[in-house]
């Protein structure tokens, strides 16, 4: 999370530049934001709440300079205000700097700086950070002090720092993303902690790993691996990224954009490789033990997944989520495989699983969106899904090219790779009919009947079962409203008692197994008086309202999100509410 974006270069205006090229990574924090930037005498900051999207540097009355640097917020530690928001000063206000995700020690650290004379202006982590710097300047130069301070930090981190007086700036990290882009200038650099921020100005870029801490003077730059200090050789690479993927083109929001985008990111997930998904498969079917790990809605996708396996290849899987998988360490061995499904592949939650892992020596697949990222770099074996960048922060057409994958690996498992590439191709070309401005008018009509509603729910069973929860996320994220997925079986022991005359519930009806018994359970429901909302290949005597979803078979959850994304982006919009950047959330989950 956050947005991290520094310049260093020939050119003057390296204020604004910064500003204009975080603009790009607003998808990673947005409650407030700041820069910093040098004159030949001092060091001037500037913050202010709110996204830094809305902002028009000309009214800034920004300094010439020729080194930046500018972060915009995901607030941990201490609350959205200016104190808070970075860079943060040193003591002595020579030292500045940005930093993305948790100082897990600080408050020792803070404590025992305090005892040696610090003040400190916020409550946040990061200014212990530059207070610590500072600390060991007092004894070693700059550079050795950054060196010395990362060491200390027991948690993820991204950092650049810059020091007055010093032609220098210092970026280190350890499981958050930075990115150096090679500038067209002689000595010209960027830090980012995404590819968007410097794209416009060059597609040359060197992944800083971690616990690696990179040095740019005098137009040079230097790399060092921090626990033997040793300088390292890093490579150049030429990244193949076209700027309009990154922009919104003819619709008014990135979340709009991605959803329509759907048939063409879902062909291109199908027309991969088939030894790509065969390799996985194998590791698969050789594992003792196979676990699929994932977050939020990369989460939700590897939960069909498991559906999907038992389903198609007969085969057990357990699906846990990132932040969970600590407890099933016991179990992790040389022969159990874990399969990560990851949009950013940069989830610190997902990231520690694959430590645990990799620890215990178990092998590590990864399905992921950014083919540079943490996660698909650490992998052994992985799988893009090739959906594009993808910038709203509810996620959309990532999901379902995720879903796409997962099910030509069930698939391949049973040996049919190629079944369910024709399966898929035609899902592909039936969701052509819901991506259109008729369809999403006629969910428009619902949207506006649900939009002052205080609860809904989402029902599914199988497979559809992990879509209701998927549901519930997009509408919890971009409408605001509170909404629940449960397994439609589950409704009678306990979330029946919700149902009063006209609670919305959506049903996910797929013609498959279930269909009978969510029919029933949607029954159930109207019984009590709850206003049934069904998605379904046909209309049924239990709909209040009827969304129609072609029949693809067994790949009903990737039909079935597809309305419920149009419905919580409508909801969204109706309630005035930012469906790009929802409040308190932010994309590529960098903290634990
Ligand atoms: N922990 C820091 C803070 O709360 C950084 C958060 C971020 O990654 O944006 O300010």
């Amino acid at each position: 999370m956050c947005g991290i974006f520094a310049y260093y270069g020939e050119k003057k205006n390296a204020p604004e530049l910064v500003i204009e090229g975080l603009k790009n990574l607003e998808y990673r924090g947005y409650d407030s934001w700041g820069i910093a930037y040098k004159t030949p005498t001092e060091i001037i900051i500037h913050k202010e709440i709110g996204k830094i999207g809305d902002i028009k540097t000309k009214d800034l009355e920004l300094g010439e300079s020729g080194v930046a640097m500018a972060h915009s917020r995901w607030a941990t530690h201490g609350g959205v205000t200016k104190a808070n928001a970075h860079p943060h000063f040193s003591e002595n206000k020579e030292i500045v700097l940005i930093h993305n995700g948790i100082f897990e020690n600080y408050s020792e650290v803070k404590k025992d700086l305090i005892k040696k004379g610090h003040k400190f202006v916020s409550q946040t982590d990061t200014e212990v950070l530059a207070h610590l710097i500072e600390q060991h300047t007092r004894k070693h130069s700059f550079e050795d002090s950054v060196k010395l301070a990362v060491k200390e930090i027991e948690g993820r981190y991204a950092i650049v720092v810059m020091k007055k007086d010093e032609d220098k700036i210092i970026a280190a990290r350890k499981g958050s993303p930075l990115i150096i882009g090679v500038g067209k200038t002689h000595g010209e650099y960027f830090i980012a902690s995404d590819i968007p921020a410097f794209l416009k100005h060059t597609n040359k870029v060197i992944y800083l790993d971690d616990n690696q801490i990179c040095v740019i003077e005098n137009r040079k730059i230097n790399f060092y691996d921090n626990a033997t200090n040793e300088e390292i050789k890093k490579r150049i690479i030429e990244i193949d990224l076209d700027i309009e993927s990154s922009e919104k083109g003819e619709f008014e929001h990135f979340m709009m954009k991605e959803i329509m985008e759907q048939k063409e990111t879902l062909n291109r997930a199908i027309n991969q490789d088939p030894k790509t998904i065969e390799q996985v498969a194998k590791a698969i079917e050789s594992a003792e033990d196979t676990y699929f790990v994932g977050c939020g809605t990369a989460g939700k996708a590897a939960m069909v997944g498991a559906y999907l396996f038992a389903k198609i290849s007969k085969k057990q899987i357990r699906f846990v989520f990132g932040s969970e998988f600590q407890n099933y360490k016991e179990f992790i061995n040389k022969k159990t495989l874990i399969v990560c499904v990851s949009q950013s592949g940069e989830t610190a939650d997902t990231l520690e699983a694959i430590e645990i892992a990799k620890e215990k020596g178990a092998k590590v697949a990864a399905i992921v969106n950014v083919e540079s990222s943490t996660i698909a770099r650490t992998a052994d074996m992985v799988i893009p899904i090739k959906a594009g960048p993808e910038i709203g922060v509810a996620s959309t057409k990532a999901t379902t090219s995720q879903l796409a994958i997962l099910t030509m690996l069930a698939y391949a498992c049973d040996g049919g790779v190629e079944i369910a590439k024709q399966l898929l191709i035609r899902t592909a070309s039936q969701i052509n009919d819901m991506l259109n401005p008729r369809y999403a008018e006629h969910i428009k009509k619902i949207a506006n009947k649900l939009k002052d509603i205080e609860s809904m729910y989402i029902i599914g069973r199988g497979a559809n079962f992990p879509m209701a929860l998927e549901c519930a996320i997009k509408l919890q994220e971009v409408s605001y409203i509170h909404a629940e997925g449960f397994a439609g079986g589950e409704l009678k022991h306990g979330p029946l008692a919700l149902i009063t005359k006209n609670t919305p519930v959506i049903a996910l009806v797929a013609n498959d197994d279930c269909r009978k018994e969510i029919l029933s359970n949607a029954q159930e429901v109207k019984a009590r008086g709850g206003y049934i909302i069904g998605v379904s290949p046909t209309n049924e005597e239990v709909f209040d309202f009827w969304i129609r979803v072609p029949d693809t078979g067994e790949t009903s959850p990737i039909v079935n999100i597809i309305p419920v994304q149009i419905l919580a982006y409508q909801l969204a919009v109706l309630r005035q509410n930012d469906p790009d950047k929802p409040r308190n959330l932010a994309k590529s989950v960098t903290v634990k």
